[in-house]
C-alpha cells in the first residue's frame, strides 16, 4: 500500500476529515480524487486488504486449533466428571463413617445389656420372693428387645455399608480412569501447546497490528463474523458466486463489490465480501 491509499482509507471512512489540518501536506491527493469516482473504490480496497489478511491469518490459527482437536474441550469436561465423582465419594464416606459410628455404638451398648442380663439371670435366683423375681424377668424382657432391635438395626446397617463400600470402590476406580484420561489428554495437548505456541504467538501478534489499524466498526465487523466463522470472515466473490457458500451474488451487488464502494457481506452466509481482482492485485 502506498501513502496515497493511507489517506484515501480515511477520507472515506470520515469523510467530514477530509479537511483536516492533520492531512494538510497530502491536500492535493485529495483534491485529485474527489473528482474522480475511483476514491472511495480505493478507500474500502484497503480495509478489504486488510481484514482478508486478518482471515488468512485467523484461518491458520484455526487450522492449529483443528490440530488441538477436542482436547480443550475434553479436558474441561473430564476435570468437571471429577469433581462430580469426587463430591459423591466424599459424601458416601462420610456416610459410611456415620454409619460406622452407629454400629460402634449400638455394639456397645449391646455388649453392656448382654452383661447386665447375664447379671440378672443370675440374680433372679437369688430372688427372695416371686414379686421380685416377675420384676427382674420383667427388666431382663425389656433388655433382651433392646438388644433385638439393636441387632435388626445392625443388620440393616451391615446392609448399608456394604452396598456403600461396594459404591465407593466402583467410584473409587472411576476416578482414577478419568484421572488417567486426563493425564494422557493434559500431556498431549501441552506437547501441542509447544509445538504451536511459537507459531501462535506470531500470528496472534500480526493480527494485533492488523487490527490496530482498523477502524472500530470494521473490528467489531470482523470479530463478529469471525466469532462464528473462524478463519472464514471473508470470502471471495469469483464468477458471481460467493466462495464461502457458493450462492450467487445478483450482479449489481457484483459491481459494488468491485467498486469497493463500501463493505458488503454475503446476504446467504454473512461473510465479508472481497472481489478478487482487489486479491489478484496483491
Ligand atoms: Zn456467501
Amino acid at each position: 500500500m502506498d501513502e496515497s491509499n493511507e489517506n484515501i482509507v480515511n477520507e472515506g471512512d470520515t469523510p467530514e476529515s477530509a479537511g483536516n489540518e492533520e492531512h494538510q501536506p497530502d491536500a492535493k491527493i485529495f483534491e485529485y480524487f474527489e473528482e474522480d469516482t475511483i476514491q472511495q473504490k480505493v478507500s474500502y480496497g484497503k480495509v478489504l486488504l486488510m481484514l482478508h489478511e486478518l482471515t488468512k491469518i485467523d484461518e491458520e490459527l484455526a487450522e492449529i486449533d483443528d490440530e488441538k482437536g477436542d482436547l480443550p474441550v475434553r479436558i474441561e469436561n473430564l476435570k468437571e466428571r471429577m469433581l462430580v465423582v469426587e463430591q459423591h465419594l466424599t459424601e458416601d464416606k462420610a456416610k459410611l463413617k456415620t454409619f460406622e459410628t452407629e454400629e460402634k455404638a449400638l455394639n456397645k451398648e449391646n455388649k453392656s445389656l448382654d452383661d447386665k442380663v447375664t447379671k440378672y439371670d443370675e440374680s433372679k435366683y437369688k430372688a427372695k420372693n416371686n414379686k421380685e423375681y416377675d420384676e427382674i424377668t420383667k427388666q431382663i424382657d425389656a433388655m433382651m428387645e433392646t438388644i433385638d432391635k439393636n441387632d435388626a438395626r445392625l443388620k440393616e446397617l451391615k446392609a448399608y455399608q456394604e452396598n456403600l463400600v461396594k459404591g465407593i470402590l466402583e467410584m473409587s476406580k472411576s476416578y482414577d480412569e478419568l484421572k488417567a484420561e486426563l493425564k494422557e489428554d493434559t500431556t498431549h495437548l501441552n506437547s501441542l501447546n509447544k509445538q504451536f505456541e511459537d507459531e501462535e504467538n506470531e500470528l496472534i501478534e500480526k493480527r494485533k497490528v492488523i487490527l490496530e489499524k482498523l477502524d472500530n466498526n470494521h473490528k467489531t465487523l470482523y470479530e463478529r463474523i469471525n466469532g462464528s466463522l473462524k478463519g472464514e470472515a471473508t470470502a471471495i466473490v469469483r464468477k458471481g458466486n460467493c466462495s464461502g457458500c457458493y450462492n450467487s451474488v445478483p450482479p449489481q451487488r457484483e459491481i459494488e463489490i468491485r467498486m469497493a464502494e463500501d463493505i458488503f457481506l454475503c446476504q446467504s452466509c454473512g461473510r465479508i465480501m472481497i472481489d478478487e481482482k482487489l486479491i489478484e492485485n496483491l
